[in-house]
């Protein structure tokens, strides 16, 4: 039998995810700031991260874990992936208007 291969897109930390929709994580630890960019996120100068997988996270292994980081981007045709960049306070609240 042949088996199709899944294409798996890399994340490439735009930050588009976190901004649409606010993982568990998020919204338990900034129950006063459910819009816009997740007050864990960071911005490396390249990329977004989630600070609450950084190694300086006391659980960092757990979050990756549920959240299944590693495993491809979860919004591959998101239009903030062509363009990785800092986003703004504004641009994150768009996202959330689109919905
Ligand atoms: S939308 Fe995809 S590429 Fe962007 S941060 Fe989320 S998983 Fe990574
Ligand atoms: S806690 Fe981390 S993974 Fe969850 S929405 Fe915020 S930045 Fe994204």
């Amino acid at each position: 039998m042949l088996i199709e291969e899944r294409k798996v897109w890399h994340c490439v930390g735009c930050g588009f995810c976190c901004v649409n929709q606010r993982c568990t994580f998020g919204v338990a630890r900034h129950p006063g700031a459910q819009n816009g960019l997740c007050p864990e996120l960071e911005w490396t100068g390249r990329r977004y991260v989630c600070r609450l997988m950084m190694p300086t996270s006391d659980i960092a292994d757990f979050v990756k874990r549920e959240l299944r980081s590693g495993e491809g981007c979860v919004s591959f045709q998101n239009p903030w992936r062509r363009d990785v960049r800092r986003r703004t306070p504004e641009e994150a609240a768009a996202v959330g208007k689109k919905k």
